[in-house]
């Protein structure tokens, strides 16, 4: 099934014909902020799966282009990400060839913050920051179904609840600045997600989804997730060693080789087989 969120913060299941309105079945549904939603929909999945089905095939549906999409998951608890997990990533930047390589296997995880998620219809804003680099990184993401604690890898497939696609938008530290990587990641709109979340029967083995970027038509990036350094099931050991995730939580798996930057006026596109396609337009902040 596929889940998005759109105009006044309804939620919608997503069809070909287009989006039917289950807003009815969410526990606790509210629109106003801080639009925590949809993190106890998941938490509930299994009981509320039958019925969200049967409201949906009811419900009259709306033509995709007819609504302005929302973030699917527009207030995660938590959003994980993998700092280097690509060796290719890895070796296009480093600058010193003699420095020990730190990759998701020795630095663990990093947060960003929530409040920089947006949506499949929003803009991502560049902040003016005069010679600063900022770059596209597009990330399988990945979402947490049910309250993981202290799960080994060899049972951690269980507790993904689906995926949606993401693009990390992180500013470059360097020209004298060194920002925590958690500050440069986590300007308002650096985190677009969707256009919907997919359950992960519908993705099935993660290892082939084709990751694809391209800028202004021009292809950036093309990998697929059998090359991360550190798989989806050893994130979640490693993270929920650390803490319990929980239900709705995401993780942003880490970029892919082909990391560069954008400009205002550019066009950012990420497609991922079965997960979804964000086409993202990038502006200057006006604020
Ligand atoms: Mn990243």
């Amino acid at each position: 099934m596929r889940l998005v969120v759109f105009d006044d913060y309804r939620v919608g299941v997503l069809g070909p014909d287009g989006v039917r309105d289950v807003t009815s079945v969410v526990p606790g549904w509210d629109p106003t902020p801080p639009q925590t939603f949809m993190n106890p929909l998941i938490a509930k999945w299994d009981e509320l799966r039958g019925e969200l089905e049967a409201t949906a095939a009811k419900a009259t549906p709306r033509a995709l282009d007819s609504v302005r999409l929302r973030p699917p998951l527009p207030a995660p608890m938590n959003v994980y990400a993998a700092p280097a997990n690509y060796h290719a990533h890895i070796a296009e930047m480093r600058t010193d060839p003699n420095a020990p390589v730190n990759s998701t296997r020795e630095l663990g995880f990093f947060l960003k913050a929530p409040a920089s998620i947006s949506g499949p219809s929003d803009p991502i804003e560049l902040p003016d920051r005069p010679g600063r680099r900022f770059d596209h990184e597009g990330e399988l993401t990945f979402i947490i179904g049910k309250p993981t604690r202290g799960v080994s890898r060899d049972r951690a497939m269980e507790y993904v609840w689906g995926y949606t696609c993401a693009l990390d938008i992180t500013m470059r530290a360097g020209g004298g600045h060194n920002e925590e990587r958690s500050m440069r990641k986590s300007f308002e709109t650096f985190t677009p997600i969707g256009p919907a979340l997919v359950t992960a029967d519908e993705v099935g083995d993660y290892h082939d989804v084709h990751v694809q970027l391209w800028v202004n038509g021009e292809l950036r990036q093309d990998s697929y997730p059998r090359d991360l350094i550190v798989d989806i099931p050893e994130l979640i050991e490693i993270t929920s060693n650390t803490v319990t995730m929980q239900p709705g939580d995401i993780f942003l798996t880490g970029s892919p080789p082909g990391v560069g930057p954008i400009k205002p006026g550019d066009e950012v596109v990420v497609e991922m087989d079965r997960v979804g396609k964000l086409v993202i337009p990038v502006k200057a902040r006006e604020w």
